[in-house]
This record gives C-alpha cells, sequence and structure tokens, in this order.
C-alpha cells in the first residue's frame, strides 16, 4: 500500500483516512474560494450601503447627514477590519464574523438615527428594507448556517425592538410589516438551509469522486510497479530494465555520459536445481539478487533479471576500470555468500557467477542492443574461460558459433552415450624409435558423423562439459595404454578450464592409484594458444600434478600469443613446436625461424617435440636439426588403442 497510509489517525481504516483526506484537501480548496468569494461580497455589499445615501436623502431628509456619516463609518470600519484581518491570513470563519457583525451594525447603525426622522411616514416605509440585511445574510453571503441565522435574527430583532419601543407605529403597520419581516426571515433561513445541505452534498461527492480516482492512481501506479518487477526476486525484470537502459543510451548518445551493461550468469545452475530441487533453486536466486542489489543499487545502478538464472546490470560508470572493479565485487559477493552446490562439475562446491562485461565505445552505432550483445559475447567467454571469473568485451575475443548449441546437449551425455573415443598418434625419437602416444579425442553424431575437436572442444569448455570430457579422457588413456603396457607413456591434452578447477590434481591421483600406473608415465599437454591468464591456481594444480610425477609438456608452442611467458613461468618437461614452423621452412625465413625456436628451447633444457611431420623431407630435416621427438601423419596416423600395436 502507499506510503499515506502510514500515518493513519488510530483507529481509522485506510479507506476512511483517505476519504477524510479528500475531503479536508476540498474544503481548503473551497475555503480559498470563500475568502475571495466573501471580499467581493463586502465591498459589493458596502457600496450598495454606501449608494443607500441618495434616498437618505430624498426620504428622510433632515436625519440624513447622520444616517449618511453612519453609513460611511460603518462602511470604512467593516472594510478596514475585513482587510486587516485577511492581511493578519486570520481563519474563513473570523472573515465570515466581520461580515455577519457589518450586517447588524449597517442595519442598527442607519436605523437609530434614522427612526429620529419627522418624517415618519417617509420612513415607515423605508423600513422595509431591513428586510435586504436579512436576505443579505442568508443568501448572498454564504456564511455557516448557524451563523446565518444569528445575523438574520439579530436583524429581525432589531426590527421588532425599534417598531415597539421606538418608532411610533399603528397595530395594522406592526401586524403586517412584523408578519413580512418573520417570513422573510424563514423562507430565506429555509433556503439556506437547503443550499447548506446542497453544498454538502456536492462537497461530500466531490470528496468521494477525488478519493476514487486516488484509488484508481494508487492501483494504477502499483499495476506499473508490478508489470516492472521480477515476480520471483523482486528487482526489476527485463522491462525495467530496457527503460533504463534506453534511458542511459540515451544520455551517453547526447552528453557522453559513459555506462556499462554486465550480464551475470549463475554457473552449473541447472545441475543445482537438480540437485536441490526448484524451491531451493528460487531461494538461491533471491538470495543473490538481494546481494547483486546491495552491491548495485549504491553505486547508482540497476539490477535487473534477464531471465531464467541470467541477471542484468546496467549502471552509469566513467570507466572500463571502475567497471570491471564492480564487476569483480559481484562476482566475490556471491562467492562470499558461499551457497553449497556439490554437484559442479569442476568441485568448487559453492555457487559462483560469470559476469560479461561491457562498457560503451564508439562509434556509437544505432541500437541500444549493441552493448546488450557484447556484454552476452564477454559472458560467453568468461564461460568459455572456466566460470567463476569476468570478462571483459573485447573485439579481437572468439565469438560463438552458432551451430554449436546443437552440441550442447550431445556433450553432456556424450560418455553415457558411447559418443566419445580415443584414438592414439604415436611420438617418435629421430631414430624411428616409438616413445609415446598422444591421446586425441573423437566425437560422433548420433547419425555416425565425425565432429573436428577443434568445434567441440572449445563448446565443452564454454558448457563446463570439458571437466568430464577431460577426467574421462585422462583415465581411458591410462587404461587403454597405461595399464595394458601398450606404450611408456601418454600424453593428454588438458583444457585451461581443468587446469583452473581445484579438483585435477586429485582426480589424476586417483585415476592413477585405481590403474596402479606411476605418474611419470603419464604427460599433460597444455596449450598455449587459448586465452589463460596466468592465475595462481593453474601453478598451484601444476605444481601438485608435478608432485605426482606427472609431466607437463607445452603443446602447440609459438601458436598463442603468451608463449613465451608460459616457458618463463614453467619448467616444462618437453615443449611440443607447432606443426605451422616446420609447414614454412619450405622457405629460408621459415627454416630461420625455425631453427631460432629450437635453440631458445634447447637453451632452457626442455626436450623438444616438433609436431605435423607430413614428409619425409621434413622428417631429415628434423634428424638434421636433432631434434628429440617427431610426430605427424607421416610417420604414425592417430588410431584407436587396439590398432596401436599392429601400426
Ligand atoms: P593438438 O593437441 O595439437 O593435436 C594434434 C592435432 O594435429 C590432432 O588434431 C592431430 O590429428 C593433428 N595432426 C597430427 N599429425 C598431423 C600432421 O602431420 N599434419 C596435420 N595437419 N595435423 C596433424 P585433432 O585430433 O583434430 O585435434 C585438434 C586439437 O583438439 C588438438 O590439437 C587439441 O588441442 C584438441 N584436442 C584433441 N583431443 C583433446 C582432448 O582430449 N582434450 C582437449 N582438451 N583437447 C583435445
Ligand atoms: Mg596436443
Ligand atoms: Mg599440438
Amino acid at each position: 500500500m502507499s506510503a499515506s497510509y502510514i500515518d493513519l489517525p488510530s483507529g481509522g481504516s485506510p479507506i476512511a483516512f483517505s476519504f477524510a483526506e479528500a475531503c479536508k484537501s476540498l474544503e481548503t480548496e473551497n475555503d480559498a474560494v470563500r475568502r475571495r468569494g466573501s471580499r467581493r461580497g463586502l465591498w459589493m455589499a458596502v457600496a450598495v450601503y454606501v449608494a443607500f445615501a441618495v434616498p437618505d436623502q430624498l426620504l428622510i431628509p433632515d436625519v440624513a447627514p447622520v444616517t449618511i456619516a453612519a453609513r460611511f463609518v460603518v462602511a470604512t470600519l467593516a472594510l478596514f477590519m475585513f482587510e486587516l484581518l485577511l492581511l493578519a491570513k486570520a481563519k474563513t470563519i473570523w472573515l465570515d464574523v466581520t461580515c455577519a457583525a457589518a450586517l447588524v451594525v449597517g442595519y442598527v447603525g442607519w436605523l437609530c438615527p434614522a427612526i429620529a426622522t419627522r418624517d415618519t411616514a417617509a420612513m415607515s416605509y423605508y423600513m422595509i428594507f431591513g428586510a435586504i440585511f436579512m436576505m443579505g445574510a442568508n443568501l448572498f453571503f454564504s456564511f455557516r448556517f448557524l451563523l446565518s441565522v444569528i445575523t438574520s435574527g439579530l436583524v429581525l430583532c432589531a426590527f421588532f425592538v425599534t417598531i415597539e419601543a421606538f418608532f411610533p407605529s399603528s397595530p395594522a403597520y406592526k401586524l403586517a410589516f412584523g408578519l413580512f419581516y418573520v417570513s422573510c426571515f424563514t423562507f430565506t433561513s429555509f433556503v439556506n438551509w437547503r443550499l447548506t445541505i446542497e453544498r454538502r452534498s456536492v462537497l461530500l461527492n466531490a470528496a468521494e469522486a477525488r478519493h476514487q480516482h486516488w484509488e484508481a492512481s494508487e492501483r494504477g501506479k502499483s499495476l506499473l510497479e508490478l508489470s516492472h518487477t521480477d515476480y520471483l526476486t523482486g528487482i526489476g525484470n527485463r522491462r525495467a530494465l530496457d527503460r533504463r537502459l534506453d534511458e542511459c543510451w540515451l544520455a551517453w548518445k547526447n552528453d557522453h555520459r559513459n555506462f556499462s551493461v554486465f550480464l551475470i550468469d549463475v554457473d552449473f545452475f541447472k545441475r543445482f536445481n537438480d540437485r536441490y530441487g526448484h524451491q531451493e533453486g528460487d531461494r538461491c536466486l533471491t538470495v543473490i539478487a538481494k546481494a547483486l542489489k546491495a552491491v548495485v543499487e549504491p553505486s547508482g545502478g540497476m539490477i535487473g533479471r534477464y531471465g531464467g538464472e541470467e541477471f542484468i546490470v546496467v549502471i552509469p560508470v566513467e570507466s572500463q576500470r571502475m567497471a570491471l572493479s564492480l564487476a569483480e565485487r559481484i562476482r566475490t559477493e556471491v562467492e562470499f555468500l558461499a551457497i553449497g552446490h556439490d554437484e559442479r562439475p569442476d568441485d568448487r562446491a559453492i555457487v559462483s557467477v560469470s559476469v560479461g562485461v561491457a562498457f560503451t565505445r564508439e562509434p556509437a552505432g544505432e541500437k541500444v542492443e549493441r552493448i546488450v550483445r557484447e556484454a552476452d559475447l564477454a559472458l560467453y567467454n568468461a564461460k568459455a574461460s572456466g566460470r567463476n571469473c569476468i570478462r571483459c568485451f573485447d573485439p579481437l575475443l572468439p565469438r560463438p558459433d552458432d551451430n554449436a548449441g546443437k552440441l550442447v546437449p550431445l556433450l553432456a551425455a556424450a560418455i553415457d552415450r558411447n559418443l566419445v573415443s580415443l584414438v592414439y598418434q604415436p611420438i617418435f625419437d629421430v631414430h624411428g624409435k616409438a616413445r609415446a602416444v598422444e591421446a586425441l579425442m573423437r566425437l560422433r553424431l548420433p547419425n555416425g558423423t565425425a565432429v573436428s575437436p577443434k568445434v567441440f572442444i572449445p563448446v565443452a569448455e564454454q558448457t563446463g562439459a570439458i571437466l568430464e570430457l577431460g577426467r574421462w579422457a585422462i583415465e581411458t588413456a591410462c587404461r587403454d595404454i597405461l595399464m595394458t603396457d601398450r606404450m611408456a607413456t601418454v600424453s593428454v591434452n588438458v583444457s585451461p578450464i581443468q587446469l583452473r578447477s581445484p579438483g585435477l590434481a586429485a582426480s589424476v591421483a586417483e585415476i592413477l592409484r585405481e590403474c596402479g600406473v606411476s605418474g611419470s608415465r603419464l604427460a599433460l599437454e597444455v596449450t598455449e594458444g587459448l586465452d589463460m591468464d596466468m592465475r595462481s591456481e593453474v601453478f598451484k594444480c601444476i605444481a601438485d600434478l608435478r608432485n605426482l610425477g606427472v609431466e607437463i609438456w607445452l603443446d602447440d608452442f609459438g601458436s598463442g600469443f603468451a608463449g613465451l611467458s608460459w616457458l618463463r613461468a614453467i619448467d616444462f618437461n618437453t615443449v611440443k613446436v607447432d606443426r605451422t614452423f616446420l609447414h614454412d621452412c619450405s622457405n629460408p625465413r621459415g627454416l630461420m625461424m625455425l631453427q631460432d625456436m629450437i635453440s631458445l628451447i634447447r637453451n632452457r633444457g626442455n626436450t623438444i617435440l616438433v609436431e605435423g611431420v607430413e614428409t619425409a623431407a621434413q622428417l631429415s630435416l628434423l634428424r638434421e636439426l636433432q631434434i628429440d621427438r617427431v610426430q605427424g601423419y607421416h610417420l604414425g596416423m592417430p588410431v584407436s588403442a587396439e590398432l596401436l600395436q599392429a601400426a
């Protein structure tokens, strides 16, 4: 209900209260009208009263100087008093009393000197005008009923006292004029009474109408509020946020006031719902919404639910740096809530959020939707980077493949439905002896079509399915290759997302223990090509894996932008040079590049592996360069574990 109900007088119902309020406000408005009316009325009445100096002069000339003087004195006093009270902002009732007194005094003030006239015949007719004072009290001014009756009653009394005691008059005159005065008093009082009732009912009707109008507008307001509120969390809904977005967009286009949009997604929320039930899921969203609101609103932002487990924030900020620091506060705030989630595939065990941030950037473009789309792309990248992180939109970042959507449900059930498998590609030393195999994942659609890892691995990374697929790959490779002693070493590719999830080292330890094989026979290939920031948790994970004896190889060296930083930060057992460097060796510049790279790695003391050997010429070149390990189609195709021995 509206705030006006807060100050309800005790015992009053909300409706009665606001109806009384409506009456009061109408009375206040009426009061102002009445004050203006009384003033106008008094000035008019005084003008007529003074103008009657002329009939005084004609009918009772002997006393006319006195009656005229009396008229002027009463008129001046009445106006003076009235204007003074008006200036002093006196209550309306005092203005009315002044007018009423002016009527009575005006009548008596004229009557007293007039009855002393010698021209009693003229005076006896002239006295009929006393009735006008009664009419004035009852009909001309709009006094309260009681005040009108008292005023006209006093005029009536003054008349009777005069004809009874001071003015010589016959019984017939007394009867006729007395009856006339009484009838006049009765009729005007009656009409006044009817008018008072009428006025009251008009006021009540107007108050009722005003009250109904107020109720309707209150209802309208709450409906409007409801239509902009998310039914579950109580924060704004999409419609409210769209409106705010439009406002910020216009402020940016017209006044260059920057703003930022965050899209916030609750990580692995579907699993949360499946594990704890929808009621708990709703509660989780409500708690998160409340926490986010507490962060965003004090900074002038607005938060809304964008649908499902996704929230949106629209916030005016001056710089991208400020936007990012606020987004980071949002992320940590949710972590701080520590809502348990033991169904996460990454062993984090609490609910977290991924945040995509977009900041206004030139050119403005025509549509506000662009900034939301950019926040969405940033969110996509945050998810692809292992979740529980923030990412800012960058036009250079990878964009989601629209066809990838079809793979999402397949990847979630790929292991159960036997859609994934591993093939193994041998790795040789330059003398042609097989030293290891690399496990490569394969995915087949239910209709048998093969999907390239370059397509499905990024999707699995984005949806988080990579965590289960990656664990499955390590376990399967250990069983296929190490338990059966098909090869001394197996290398398995791991995604940066696996490295960031705290459970990787523990699950590798468990696999090694279950398979009963030594950690030194397993190598994990870490690619430098992907966006992989050097978080301390990654280093910790690598250190834990090292403690298990597991080898860490750097894959696709030279293909990304952070290879050298990685090389400096981590002591890799083997560095795999990206195949493009070998393929570029057909020209002297390419050859020099490969040679430089090799000496760089050699100087650091890492084992060198060159991948992508497709021809005998390439192999002999690598022999010349005394490369430690080689891999490629020319030496061995990726094959299933069963075919490996025969190959
Ligand atoms: P990668 O780890 O660099 O794997 C080597 C890729 O090069 C494989 O492609 C392999 O079939 C291909 N290859 C091998 N020899 C030659 C050659 O002589 N010439 C050419 N042109 N290509 C050769 P594939 O199997 O399509 O895998 C592509 C990428 O997908 C892998 O690159 C790796 O980054 C990723 N991937 C594959 N399996 C897994 C996995 O189990 N987990 C993760 N996280 N990533 C995987
Ligand atoms: Mg690899
Ligand atoms: Mg590679």
